[in-house]
């Protein structure tokens, strides 16, 4: 570990995030930070907005709202978010990715790039998709229902051969609640047209990049809702695998 720490030093750089996963978990949909304020806070990241109206995904600086029927747009910058994790992406570490990989082995490849499983890091994974799953949450009304009911509106979304942009964060187990542990990863094609959170994929040839993080800088609402919201569930294990994983 010590070896490759000197190998690819960590430098100090920060990843902002926007409420935590469990206020979500807990069905509190409506933020109070706009799209245009969260790009202030990088030109890289994911999310959602108001009333779960679809999944977020911000490359080189522009902000797209990724709607249920897997068609993308940019987003309003007046839109509000009540999740998201953003930073300005600084491609520190990159490696050409092995030809046909699959989600699973692309995973632990990226493990391995890693100079440790300690710090936060922002993946862009760019290049050609064989296929690529995604889902999208679908707009709630109120009263909100909880996210593991919310998910259950989901639409599946299946690309084929096509070429566009994989973005997301890899995080710590310990920030569990704050964040989704693992990789959370979303799709937009180059053209950006069409998107979602990702399932699974197959990656034909690209390249994969990664930005790790060492200071997170956590903004929690203000609003009634997050300050009577539930924040840890006793069954949260549970309520992540549903709601992000989802197989
Ligand atoms: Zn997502």
């Amino acid at each position: 570990m010590l070896g490759r720490m000197t190998d690819r030093p960590v430098t100090r750089h920060t990843i902002f995030q926007n409420s935590l996963m469990t206020a979500l978990l807990d069905g509190i949909y409506d933020g109070e930070m706009t799209v245009g304020e969260l790009l202030g806070k990088g030109n890289f990241g994911l999310g959602t907005f108001d009333a779960l109206d679809g999944e977020m995904v911000i490359i080189d600086g522009t902000c797209y709202q990724l709607r249920h029927d897997g068609s993308a747009v940019r987003a309003d910058l007046e839109a509000r978010s009540p999740y998201a994790v953003a930073t300005n992406f600084v491609p520190r570490i990159r490696r050409r990715a092995p030809e046909n990989i699959r989600r699973s082995e692309l995973s632990d490849f990226i493990d391995e790039m890693t100079p440790s499983e300690n710090y936060m890091y922002a993946v862009r994974i760019t290049g050609r998709f064989s296929d690529v799953t995604t889902r999208t949450v679908v707009r709630q009304s109120k009263p909100y229902p909880p996210m593991t009911e919310a998910v259950g509106d989901d639409a599946e979304q299946h690309f084929t051969d096509v070429s566009g942009v994989i973005a997301g964060f890899r995080t710590p187990i310990f920030e569990k609640g704050i964040s989704v542990p693992g990789c959370h990863v979303h799709f937009i094609d180059d053209g950006r047209t069409v998107g979602g959170h990702v399932l699974d994929f197959t990656l034909a040839e690209g390249k994969i990049e990664l930005c790790p993080g060492t200071d997170l800088d956590l903004r929690l609402p203000l609003t009634s809702t997050f300050s009577s919201a539930n924040l840890d569930p006793e069954d949260l294990d549970d309520q992540l695998h549903a709601t992000e994983v989802k197989d």
